[in-house]
């Protein structure tokens, strides 16, 4: 049965992005099935993907909701790329505003994009949506079909508190089940006092811990050169393997 797992956090530059690039390549090389959407406008997903050519990137995740929303059925496959790591990306890199005006009157993008999801779900074992940063209607529409989310927090107030908030919107929105991954830990600091612990953290936000990620100057490597470190032989590509 295909997981469908929202990563989020209302806080921006927490790794969301960086957890959804990493699990779903560490999954794929598992033999798992895996799409990647990403569901953040702004989103830097194809980069972290290694994908630089911009006509790769001609049909995103709106032009397939234009189309459903106009009662047009995508091709099959359509707007989905197929990175060499194995993992199926649907990229969204494009400014949603032309699409609110196409949805006056029609069925709210939320009921399209988990109709999209429901239909495309048999083929795969994960899909991983990255979502937005905020809790607008972006927020809504991505995590629309998912059945399960995963909370990205670093051990920072700010992130613990959007976190928070984010955790109460899912639970009141009923979402079975709700994970979290701690991420830019810095075990000196912990021990000096100057960072939260993971034991603070989770009590705080009082759900199931599936796993933490140090703070690791690859990453910045492997986002910038667009090659994923999951399973690698440094702290986080260690981490995220374990996750
Ligand atoms: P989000 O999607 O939540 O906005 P990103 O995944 O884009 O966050 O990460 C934001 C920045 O933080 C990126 O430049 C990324 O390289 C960096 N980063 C993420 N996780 C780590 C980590 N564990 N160690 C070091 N840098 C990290
Ligand atoms: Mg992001």
């Amino acid at each position: 049965m295909c997981r469908v797992i929202a990563v989020a956090n209302q806080k921006g530059g927490v790794g969301k992005t960086t957890t959804c690039v990493n699990l779903g390549i560490g999954l794929a090389r598992e033999g798992k099935k895996v799409l990647l959407i990403e569901a953040d406008a702004q989103g830097s997903m194809a980069v972290s993907l290694g994908i630089q050519e911009p006509d790769e990137l001609d049909v995103t995740l709106v032009n397939i909701m234009e189309k459903l929303i106009n009662d047009k059925e995508p091709e099959p496959g359509e707007g989905i790329i197929h990175h060499e790591e194995g993992v199926d990306f649907i990229p969204a890199n494009i400014e949603l505003a032309g699409l609110e005006t196409s949805l006056v009157n029609v069925m709210s993008r939320e009921m399209v994009l988990r109709q999209y999801i429901c239909g495309i779900k048999k083929q795969y074992d994960y899909i991983l949506i990255d979502c937005p940063a905020g809790i607008e209607r972006g927020f809504y529409n991505a995590i629309a079909g998912a059945d399960r989310a995963l909370i990205v927090t670093t051990p920072e107030v700010s992130a613990i508190r959007d976190a928070d908030r984010v955790i109460g919107l899912l639970t009141a929105g009923n979402m079975p089940k709700i994970d979290l991954v701690i991420n830019r830990i810095r075990i000196d600091m912990v021990r000096r006092g100057d960072m939260m612990s993971i034991e603070d953290v989770v009590g705080l936000l009082a759900v199931d811990l599936l796993g933490i990620v140090p703070d690791d100057e690859n990453i910045v490597v492997s986002t910038n050169q667009g090659e994923p470190l999951v399973g690698t032989d440094c702290p986080a590509g260690e981490a995220y393997r374990n996750i």
